[in-house]
């Protein structure tokens, strides 16, 4: 599912937090959507999910508004914030429940706990995981449904090293089964890690697109 960004705005009060911004995500690449803080990435992102509603464009997903997806958790996966689950529930628990409110087969939450190599943390509470355990948690809450494409907002923030590798390889690799990656930072260095095509955006603008390399060596 190629993403789609078609003149988005959104206006808060007197504030143009996106402002007549146009991108596109193709499959098959970690694309990097980077800006300072306070840029829109978060507030670009949530209209992609149908989160916020925008005041002029709009944004689909392999040709649809995620409106109008029929089983959106089987298209789209989102890792929005710093995860959370409940302090007393272990990691296997947690996506056991997310499986069964989705009508998803509770075997999804143990291949997908394996998928992020938490398989070993499947017993252990949510309040003993450390920072990169829990975004790992969010990872796999969010791959559940096998969506071919996955939207992560700023998910290596506060990572050890160690951790932002193990997110490059995972990224990497959803890529190259042709999914779609779309992950947002704010940090140029975390891009050239993470991504192989970068957004940059300022001030609610697109300032460039192009592949990390080139963008970034011409900066
Ligand atoms: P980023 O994710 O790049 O840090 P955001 O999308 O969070 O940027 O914010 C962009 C701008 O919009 C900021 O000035 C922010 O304060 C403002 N903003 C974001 N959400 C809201 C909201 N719900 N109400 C008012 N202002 C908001
Ligand atoms: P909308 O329903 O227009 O899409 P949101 O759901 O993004 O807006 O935001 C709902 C409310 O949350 C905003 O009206 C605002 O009061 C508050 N809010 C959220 N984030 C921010 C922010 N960064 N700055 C100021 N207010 C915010």
């Amino acid at each position: 599912g190629e993403i789609v960004v078609s003149r988005l705005t959104k206006v808060y009060g007197n504030v143009r937090a996106v402002n007549d911004l146009s991108f596109t995500v193709t499959p098959g690449r970690v694309t990097g959507f980077l800006g300072p803080n306070g840029a829109g990435k978060t507030t670009t992102l949530r209209m992609l999910l149908n989160l916020v509603t925008p005041t002029a464009g709009q944004a689909t997903i392999g040709g649809q508004r995620y409106a109008d997806l029929t089983d959106p958790l089987r298209h789209v996966g989102a890792v929005l914030e710093a995860s959370s689950a409940h302090r007393g529930r272990t990691g296997i628990n947690h996506l056991r429940v997310i499986c069964a409110a989705a009508g998803l087969p509770r075997s999804r939450a143990d291949e997908t706990l394996a998928h992020v190599g938490l398989a070993p943390a499947a017993g252990r509470k949510f309040k003993g995981y450390s920072l990169g355990m829990k975004q790992r948690l969010g990872i796999a809450a969010a791959m559940l449904g096998d969506p071919r494409v996955l939207i992560l907002d700023e998910p290596a923030n506060g990572l050890d090293p160690e951790g932002i590798r193990w997110m490059r390889g995972f990224l990497k690799s959803l890529a190259t089964e042709g999914r779609t990656v779309l992950v947002s930072s704010h940090l140029l260095s975390e891009m050239q890690l993470l991504a192989d095509d970068v957004v940059i955006i300022a001030a609610g603008r697109l300032v460039r697109q192009g592949p990390v390399d080139q963008v970034v060596g011409s900066m």
